[in-house]
């Protein structure tokens, strides 16, 4: 084993997060990564301010993040990686041996060690600190040429590919994408980079709603704007392919109605714990009602797409900040008003 000394930024408890020293201890077969950059995402905000992300709570402290990119400090003893590779890290350590990894739905996996997840207990440390160790099989190298703080996007775009995936071709087709954040955003970029020919998107914000259309929604609709959105309604439905990535109670339920028959729903927002559903409308519809959970191979899809510049996620990016900041940093990326990503700097 080999050990290290980092500052790391750690959540105590609810509105508890500060920076600071930490042991890592990893074997030879493990990878130490540098870290240059990680995104804060809408768990690492509901850790900081109630302690728990949906039904993972915080027992004891835990190093937060998931979206992170780094570069190889120390490579592992059996692999093709390079020391002084740049890597962007998948955050996702499935168990490989269940019945769901064999299928290749590791997203799915009961015993997923998610990094930076509280889910079980002891917690799964995040890569928010200035070293973290990972397996292999986490790093996926990028080129030479390509921006860390674009490709510090590809663990929330593997989670939109992955959406879009779900729902099936979209060339050509009608989409609704409710709830603009910085997932409803890619979900956007996403579907338009997949062949949708028009992507409109709702929020209640105005500057999420901004935002949908720089990363090229078509329109963005204020939800209660009735005027509009009825139209959606007519004819059985507009929508060919609708993605729920609010997780509002009101949005879930409207969708039915904005969806044509036979089209698909994508359920990804994770928000009102229950919903009064419209099950009529679904069923005589046949509109199809499908989850979304992460990603698989998506990961690397995402890693590869921001090389290429196949989407450009800059204008989500709000502002980069210190490790030492991180409180202050929470705060802003809780704040949809002032921020879409916000990015920590180790
Ligand atoms: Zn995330
Ligand atoms: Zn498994």
């Amino acid at each position: 084993m080999h050990q290290k000394t980092v500052n790391a930024v750690i959540v105590n408890a609810a509105h508890d997060v500060r920076c600071e020293p930490r042991d890592i201890e990893w074997s030879d077969d493990q990878v130490l990564v540098r870290v240059e950059r990680g995104g804060i995402c809408g768990s690492d905000i509901h850790y900081f301010q109630h302690g728990r992300a949906g039904m993972s709570v915080l027992k004891e402290p835990m190093v937060l993040g998931h979206e992170f990119v780094g570069v190889i400090e120390q490579a592992a003893a059996n692999s093709s990686l390079k020391v002084g590779q740049r890597v962007a890290i998948n955050p996702s350590q499935p168990c490989t041996q269940c019945a769901l990894c064999q299928e290749g739905k590791q997203n799915l996996c009961r015993s997923m060690r998610f990094m930076g997840s509280a889910q079980f207990f002891p917690h799964v440390n995040g890569g928010f600190a200035q070293y973290v160790a990972v397996n292999p099989q986490q790093c996926v190298p990028y080129g030479e040429k390509a921006d860390a703080k674009i490709i510090a996007f590809a663990e929330p775009l593997a989670v939109c590919i992955h959406a879009v995936r779900q729902a099936g071709a979209l060339t050509g087709k009608r989409v609704l994408v409710t709830g603009a954040g910085p997932i409803g955003c890619l979900v956007i970029a996403a579907a338009l980079a997949s062949g949708a020919t028009e992507v409109v998107a709702t929020d209640i914000s105005e500057r999420c709603r901004a935002l949908a259309e720089e990363m090229g929604a078509s329109a963005a609709v204020d939800p209660r704007d009735e005027v509009k959105t009825s139209m959606w309604a007519e004819n059985g439905g507009h929508f060919d392919v609708c993605f729920e990535a609010s997780g509002a109670a009101m949005a879930v339920s409207s969708l039915v109605a904005f969806t044509r028959p036979g089209g698909i729903i994508v359920q990804l927002g994770m928000g009102a714990p229950e919903v009064n559903y419209p099950i009529g409308p679904l069923l005589v519809k046949e509109v199809q009602l499908r989850g979304s959970f992460r990603f698989t191979s998506e990961f690397t899809t995402a890693v590869r797409w921001l090389e290429q510049g196949k989407i450009d996620p800059l204008p989500l990016l709000s502002a980069e900040m210190d490790m030492h900041e991180a409180t202050h940093a929470l705060e802003l990326a809780s704040d949809k008003e002032r921020a879409a990503k916000v990015q920590l700097i180790f």
